[in-house]
């Protein structure tokens, strides 16, 4: 196997083909409980890094929101909210289970938004469209972060902004009980819920692989954002990312 078409599949390497499918193997499996599994895994306190990543999005009346990765649509339920008639949120994702989940959950709490299943890598909307572009949890899982990163600047207006909440680098003293329950208690929630302990494996391993709060802050910037910043959240657990397009 040729060493530059590698990546990661949480602590495996695999082709960079393998890793799609795997991780579209790994939301297909999920997709069903996916919104229980978060409350329970997160104690709840996933609601509270979504709605800190609301209030540092200045989307506002009329705005144009791309939620990339959206899955199951918390981020863009919120957003609809927000927007207003005059506004637009589109919920995407590259997997299907997911987001049919995302769709019929904001159909039946009355919100009937346009839906697009595609890849991050390659979006399928014009240059400089919307004024704020989020990715929840989503980054990680992609290929291609850089290609992905490039594609969500391009669609930001000027002045538009991208928001990148991922899991991050822990507070230091607190790693051996993260990684504690990470790898020993995570999974076992993950098979009693959704019969599928290798998921939340996946889940624990891609976190570790997963660039540190400077790194995707590097990233970001390489990719052409300006201004960029994070904020930690639970200690470390998760980072909001904020950069702007100038
Ligand atoms: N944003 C939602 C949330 O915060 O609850 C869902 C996050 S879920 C952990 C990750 C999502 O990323 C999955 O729905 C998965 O299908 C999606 N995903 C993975 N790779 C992707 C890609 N290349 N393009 C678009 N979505 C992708």
């Amino acid at each position: 196997m040729n060493d530059k078409n590698t990546t990661h599949f949480g602590f495996e390497k695999v082709a960079e083909a393998e890793k799609a499918r795997r991780v579209a193997d790994v939301f297909d499996s999920v997709a069903q409980r996916y919104d229980l599994m978060n409350d329970v895994m997160s104690g709840g306190m996933h609601r509270l890094w979504k709605a800190f990543t609301i209030a540092k999005s200045g989307v506002r009346q009329g705005s144009r929101v791309l939620d990339v990765a959206g899955g199951t649509g918390d981020l863009s339920l919120a957003f609809a909210r927000r927007v207003g008639r005059s506004g637009e949120v589109w919920l995407t994702d590259i997997n299907n289970a997911m987001l049919t989940n995302g769709r019929d959950r904001l159909c039946d709490k009355g919100f009937l938004i346009p839906v697009a299943q595609c890849d991050a890598e390659k979006l399928p909307f014009p240059d400089e469209y919307f004024d704020c572009v989020t990715v929840a949890f989503g980054l990680r899982n992609m290929t291609h972060k850089d290609a992905a990163l490039a594609e969500m600047r391009r669609v930001l207006r000027p002045g538009g902004r991208l928001l990148v909440l991922e899991f991050s680098q822990v507070w230091k003293p607190l790693a051996p009980v993260y990684d504690f329950y990470s790898f020993k208690i995570i999974p076992r929630i993950g098979q009693i819920i959704t019969q599928d302990e290798a998921s939340y494996r996946y889940l624990a391993e891609s976190i570790r692989v997963h660039p540190d709060q400077e790194g995707l802050k590097s990233l970001m910037e390489q990719a052409g954002l300006e201004k960029v910043e994070y904020f930690n959240l639970t200690l470390g657990v998760v980072a909001l990312h904020r950069g702007f397009k100038f």
